[in-house]
């Protein structure tokens, strides 16, 4: 079976995706880009994670063609191929529809660095215009929006994560996630204060160097 270790990776990622409740039923969607011999391993279109084995696991080429796997692609295959396109240093994607951070995905706002654990993402999350789900338009416009990110919110949609492996980009969704939650709190009551871009790069530094380790 081609990519059989992604495809065990996107079943597990898959039910954890659920178990934290980033994602409601079938929505939202995962993949892992093997580099090495230009194959992605993408969750299948319409099947319950905890039905999910890893036969039904789709595997594509860079163009969506598919090479393996009993089922058809996520309905967002062209915006998985797109950011990998875009972004040479991501190897895995998470696409959500959590709960906060649509929150503010639905008020066209944008998540500042107000809580320091947003570093695991970025200084900030964008928020990319709105598009129509599975089109070519909302491939764009994330990509557009999500800068040097690991996160892009979506529009009246969800968000959408990247990262080296599944292990990064699923923390970077779920760190930001945390944060929307903290964000949208902290507005009801008052106005919260930004981190200051310096000290972000500082605490990027040190998550990174955390990795490292
Ligand atoms: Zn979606």
């Amino acid at each position: 079976m081609l990519l059989e270790h992604e495809r065990t990776l996107i079943v597990e990622y898959g039910k954890l995706l659920l178990e934290r409740r980033l994602v409601a039923g079938t929505s939202g969607n995962l993949s892992v880009f093997d580099r090495g011999n230009g194959c992605i391993a993408i969750s299948p279109s319409g099947l319950a994670y905890e039905r999910t084995q890893p036969e039904d696991v789709a595997v594509v080429d860079t163009a969506g063609t598919v090479v393996d796997g009993l089922r058809r692609p996520s309905s967002e295959l062209a915006m998985h191929l797109a950011l990998y396109e875009k972004r040479p240093d991501a190897c895995a994607i998470v696409h959500t529809h959590s709960v906060f951070a649509t929150t503010l995905a639905c008020l066209d706002c944008s998540l500042p660095a107000v809580h320091y654990l947003l570093g695991f993402a970025g200084k900030v999350v964008r928020c990319a215009p709105y598009a129509t789900f599975g089109t070519p338009e909302l491939a764009g416009s994330a990509c557009a929006a999500i800068g040097d990110s690991q996160a892009v919110l979506l529009a009246h949609h969800g968000l959408l994560a990247c990262g080296a492996d599944l292990a990064e980009a699923f923390n970077a969704a779920e760190q930001v996630e945390y944060c929307a939650e903290i964000y949208w709190r902290a507005r009801a009551v008052g106005t919260p204060s930004v981190i200051p871009d310096g000290e972000m790069d500082r605490i990027i530094e040190k998550f990174a160097d955390y990795g490292r380790r």
